[in-house]
Formats: C-alpha cells, sequence, structure tokens
C-alpha cells in the first residue's frame, strides 16, 4: 500500500513509537510530588522543549491538549487572559478556508464571528481584513483574528506575519492554526507575532488525540475550556496523557530534522500538477511542500478515491474531515471554484515515508485511471 493522505493524519514515525513504549512503562501521575510523579513529570517536560523548539517557542508557554481541535476551541474564546487581568473581546475574524474547528467559532455567539476573504489562490485578503478591522475599532471595540498557516486540503500558505501585524494597529489579539504547517515548513512563532498557535501530534508523526497551544509572549493566555485541576499552568484541567505528550515531543524533534527534504518535496510535488487532466488548485499561492489539490473536470473525487484504493493508494477527496459529506468543501467554494470541478478534487499529502518510488506509482496510477474515466485529458502545457 501507498499512503499519500499525510494531511490527514501521518503514520507514527519509529522515533514517537519508541519514545511511546517507553513511556508507556511510566508511573503514577505527573502532579505527584513523589518520586513517580517528579519521573512523569520530567517526561512530560522534556517534551514540552521539543515541542516548543520545533516553532521557536518557549518551552514553559506550551499548553498540551488532547489535540488541534481543542487547541482551536480553548483559543477561540472572547474572554482572555492578559497580564493580571482579564481582557474581553468583541468579534472574531477567521479566514474563509479555515479548518471547521476554527470555523465553528469556538466559544464565541455565532454573530461575532465574521469571515475574511480569500482571493482565488486561497490567500486571505489583507485589505478586507483591515477595512473590517479599522470599522470595529472605530467601534471602540476589540477581535480576535484567526488565520491558518496552512490549508489542509489545498497547502496555500496564508501571509500569517503580515496579518498580525495588521491586528495589532487595530489591538486585536491573532491565533494561527499551524497544525498543517509544522513540520512542514519552518514555522517561527515570534517571526510569525502572533499571541497563539495551534499545533497537531498526529500531522507530523506523533500519535492521535494529542495537540498543543504554543503561546508567542508571556502576557496573554486562554481562559481553560477544561475547568477543575490546575494542570498545565490553569490553562487546560485534567491528567496528562504522558505517553501521548512524549511521542509528540519525539515526533516534533524528528520532523525538524526532515525540514531539510522540502526542496525534494517541492520537486515531486510540483510533478503532480502536470499530469494529464490535472489542475492544481492554488497553483498561483506558495503552499505547502508535501500537498497538492488536483482536480480533474469531468471526474468525481469520490470515484477517485475508490479507483486510487484499488491500485493500492490512499489519498483522500477534499479535507477528509468533509469527505463522505456529499457538499462541496467550502474552501474550494471560497476560492471560486465551480461546483462540479470542486467535486473533482482529490488531495495528495506526504510526508516521512514517502519516497520517489511511492510518487511514481501515484502518477502510473493516474495515467491509468484518467485514461479510464476521462480518455480525452492532456498533458498540461
Ligand atoms: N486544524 C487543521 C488545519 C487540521 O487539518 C486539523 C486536522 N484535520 C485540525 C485542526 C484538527 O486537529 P486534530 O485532528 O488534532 O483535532
Amino acid at each position: 500500500r501507498i499512503y499519500l493522505d499525510h494531511n490527514a493524519g501521518a503514520p507514527l514515525r519509529p522515533e514517537a513509537r519508541a519514545a511511546m513504549i517507553d513511556a508507556l512503562g511510566s508511573v503514577g501521575n505527573a502532579s505527584s510530588v513523589h518520586a513517580e510523579g517528579r519521573a512523569a513529570r520530567g517526561r512530560i517536560e522534556t517534551a514540552r522543549r521539543q515541542v516548543a523548539a520545533l516553532v521557536g517557542g518557549s518551552a514553559d508557554r506550551v499548553v498540551m491538549t488532547s489535540g488541534g481541535t481543542e487547541a482551536n476551541a480553548t483559543v477561540l474564546s472572547p474572554l482572555q487572559r492578559v497580564g493580571g487581568g482579564m481582557l474581553e473581546l468583541d468579534a472574531l475574524f477567521i479566514g474563509a478556508t479555515e479548518h471547521p474547528s476554527v470555523m465553528a467559532g469556538g466559544r464565541f455567539p455565532p454573530e461575532a464571528v465574521r469571515t475574511i476573504a480569500v482571493d482565488r489562490e486561497g490567500v486571505v485578503r489583507l485589505d478586507d481584513l483591515e477595512t473590517k478591522l479599522a470599522a470595529l475599532a472605530g467601534e471602540g471595540r476589540r477581535a480576535l483574528v484567526s488565520v491558518m498557516l496552512a490549508n489542509n486540503e489545498t497547502g496555500v500558505i496564508q501571509p500569517v506575519a503580515a496579518v498580525a501585524g495588521i491586528a495589532r494597529r487595530f489591538g486585536a489579539l491573532v491565533h494561527s492554526d499551524a497544525t498543517q504547517a509544522a513540520g512542514r515548513i519552518p514555522v517561527d512563532i515570534a517571526a510569525l507575532g502572533v499571541d497563539f498557535l495551534t499545533l497537531s501530534a498526529h500531522k507530523l508523526g506523533g500519535p492521535q488525540g494529542v495537540g498543543a497551544i504554543v503561546l508567542g509572549g508571556d502576557l496573554v493566555s486562554p481562559v481553560p475550556l477544561l475547568t477543575g485541576g490546575g494542570q498545565e499552568k490553569n490553562a487546560r484541567a485534567g491528567t496528562q496523557n504522558v505517553a501521548g505528550i512524549v511521542g509528540f515531543g519525539a515526533a516534533a524533534e524528528a520532523a525538524a530534522a526532515d525540514l531539510g527534504r522540502a526542496e525534494e518535496w517541492r520537486r515531486w510535488r510540483d510533478g503532480l500538477s502536470v499530469l494529464p487532466g490535472a489542475v492544481l488548485v492554488g497553483a498561483g499561492a506558495e503552499r505547502l511542500p508535501q500537498t497538492a489539490a488536483l482536480a480533474l473536470e469531468g471526474a468525481r473525487a469520490e470515484t477517485l478515491v475508490i479507483a486510487f484504493d484499488l491500485e493500492g493508494i490512499a489519498l483522500s477527496a477534499g479535507s477528509a474531515c468533509s469527505s463522505g459529506k456529499v457538499q462541496v468543501s467550502h474552501v474550494m467554494k471560497a476560492m471560486g471554484l465551480g461546483d462540479a470541478l470542486a467535486a473533482s478534487v482529490i488531495r495528495v499529502s506526504f510526508g516521512w515515508e514517502t519516497g520517489r518510488d511511492d510518487i511514481d506509482r501515484f502518477d502510473e496510477a493516474w495515467a491509468r485511471i484518467v485514461q479510464r474515466l476521462v480518455p480525452g485529458a492532456t498533458r498540461a502545457a
């Protein structure tokens, strides 16, 4: 089998597996004062340093969660802890192509959530953000702005540093969901200038069910979604998942070492865009090196996914989160793709365990499948 669905979930890296098996032998609760508890806490602190290092953050500003979804749901709150006090925000501005866990708006009431338009390449329109923020600031109100670093369906990279620069001028806080970007492109939280970054372990070869909020400075911290014990510096209650967190740390460290493969990945990715009949979505934008959203006029994505599955190749129709549903992806819609073309998009996403042979096998399967389904398709010039 060939697995080209890393954006839905990357296979567990051997480093993460080994670290997790070892951590499963860990005894006790990381909050306990005895030696066993201290040892568990030590394992978590090592992982915190590894995760922080991947994004240039500081270990004591990493809040472990149950995944990217929980990290997003926690950060997207109209109430924020700032300095010693609380800050109330009036609106949430999100990019039009965000992940469903951001589109859901977190704890903001639905009427406080506003969308920032994207252009045809899927890049947020900074003029739209600025106009909307200025109008809000004119009314003496403040916002939280949430724009993802890279899109899960297309790999399109957003100008998050520029977003943060504009947001700051209007006193807004800034969040970026870096779930798909971390481990694929260099991420530096200080250079991005955001208050919060979301990460998820399973996209970079760690276990499912673990993620983190990385905080940009020492002023802002999230109001917990899960309340109870004071774990994770009062930002996320609940006994920590030691083995999961340890696996996340090991995967983050291994993913950082993999960043040097980006050039090779980019060449493989770019080879996909010239396959017969393929129309690359977001071709004009900067994109992740290991993601390609390919439309094929005259085909349906569900049919393609099954055809590739029968060839021994796993990939997704659009995003895994929205596949299975018949509706067209909100990402493709926001980018202005027609319904028929949008319904033909498959996503090829690879990563740490992918070899050149896998890409070659995909190319051969594509040729066979396209020949059968859309006999007239030709190679792009
Ligand atoms: N954000 C993005 C951009 C994602 O792709 C995903 C995973 N589909 C998530 C958040 C959610 O992360 P998790 O699966 O860890 O809840």
